[in-house]
């Protein structure tokens, strides 16, 4: 049998994994040659041409300690390991414009200005084709009829430390959902690299496909990804307080109050495919406005419902979820973003948040959305130049070449990638 390679891998800012192989006692302790203007690839292939580093420049690929993960196996064959690593200057130095490196400023500067931590899951759901039979919504016919695919899932992710919660027909037509545990919000982000990883290539060992795909077609139920976040400082939870409206500490809800205050503007980066916005209406369960309401599934943030009838304290499990964000959005830069927002809402002190249900819509569209974020420059300071420009940059790519689509074929298009 041949030996296993080990895989250096970045996400990039279409959430696509790419990277280099080397073969694996060679991968020990090694960097592998990278491309600058790899950075500006769009969802299918093309990349934006007036991208800020052309043909010059380049860079390493340098794995994150302890970020190492084992791709499924089938039958014994088929071994890689996976090992996230970030984009670094050849002398080692960090390169600015690397997706991972954006969340962990941002992080950081939360710890360092605050003493805030923030802890965070994963919540995605997905289309799965291909099993014999479709079965019926949060049924137990959906589940039986993909495996072993689920407990195959379940077990992978529990092997590689992604602490698997949930696994679930969703309400959709082949629409299932896996949640993760929460733990602290960089390496849930690396989690959620992985797990998209984890689901699609499992998918195809077992002849089935896969699809995180925000919306599979126009009529379909939509795909969300769902950040649950909650907030610590040395080590303890500050998120909870149940003398407070919705149960929200006021360190919390000022924070939170960041996201509010950005919403319009974050969506360019979670939510940045062209057909993103399809799946952001109201009455989709999606997210409906900018508003915080207790246990709403409409609301843009939803503070979760406390269980006490569990064995874990109330406060080490509140938490408020962001619904807004979809898998083409990379996930370091949805964390880096909702933490800037966090921070900002923090620093200018709006005061405790206004909890529940308002009429403050959302951007209708990427093209509105994006028009937003021109329009709130403190979310445009957060990014470095390049990274700000590429990420815009390939947007115009994918407007260009789905331009002459109907909703139905873009869906199809996307549907092919994530
Ligand atoms: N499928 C919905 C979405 O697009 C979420 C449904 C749920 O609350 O789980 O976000
Ligand atoms: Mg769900």
């Amino acid at each position: 049998m041949a030996a296993p390679l080990t895989f250096l891998a970045t996400c990039d800012l279409v959430a696509l994994v790419r990277g280099r192989s080397l073969e694996t006692p060679a991968a020990n302790g090694s960097t592998v040659g990278w491309v600058p203007a790899d950075l500006a690839l769009s969802s299918f292939g093309a990349i934006w041409d007036e991208n800020p580093f052309g043909s010059l420049g380049d860079l390493r690929l340098r794995p994150v300690p302890g970020a190492s993960y084992q791709m499924p196996k089938k039958d014994g064959a088929g071994a890689m390991t996976l090992l996230l690593a970030q984009q670094v200057l050849p002398d080692g130095s960090t390169w600015v414009n690397d997706p991972r490196a954006f969340a962990m400023d941002a992080l950081e500067e939360l710890k360092s200005e605050f003493g805030i931590e923030l802890t965070a899951s994963f919540e995605h759901e997905f289309i799965l084709h291909g099993a014999a039979y479709d079965g019926s919504a949060f049924g137990l016919d959906a589940l039986r009829a993909v495996e072993p695919f689920g407990s195959e899932l379940v077990h992978l992710l529990r092997e590689n430390g992604l602490e698997p919660e949930n696994w679930l027909a969703e309400y959709g037509v082949n629409q299932f959902e896996i949640t993760l545990g929460a733990t602290d919000a960089l390496k849930a982000a690396d989690h959620a690299v992985v797990l998209r990883e984890f689901v699609r290539d499992l998918a195809r060992i077992h002849g089935l496909r896969a699809s995180f795909t925000p919306l599979a077609n126009p009529e379909s139920v939509g795909n969300g990804v769902h950040v649950h976040l909650s907030l610590s400082k040395n080590g303890k939870p500050i998120t909870y307080d149940p003398a407070s409206p919705g149960n929200l500490s006021v360190t919390a809800s000022k924070a939170f109050n960041g996201i509010l205050k950005h919403a319009a503007a974050l969506l360019p980066f979670t939510a940045p495919s062209q057909i993103s916005f399809l799946r952001l209406q109201p009455h989709r369960w999606s997210s409906g406005g900018a508003f915080i309401a207790v246990q709403d599934r409409e609301a843009l943030l939803r503070i979760c419902p406390v269980n006490t009838s569990g064995a874990s304290p109330a406060e080490k499990t509140f938490n408020v979820e962001f619904r807004a964000a979809d898998a083409t959005a990379n996930p370091w830069i949805v964390m880096g973003v909702l933490a800037r927002a966090l921070i900002s809402g923090l620093r200018d002190d709006r005061g405790i948040v206004h909890i529940g249900a308002t009429d403050e819509p959302l951007p209708r569209s990427l093209t509105e959305a994006i028009a937003s974020l021109h329009q709130d420059p403190e979310v445009m300071s957060w990014f470095p130049k390049e990274l700000l420009d590429t990420h815009l940059g390939i947007r115009s790519v994918e407007a260009a070449a789905l331009e002459n689509l109907s909703d139905a074929q873009k869906c199809e298009r996307y549907l092919n990638v994530y």
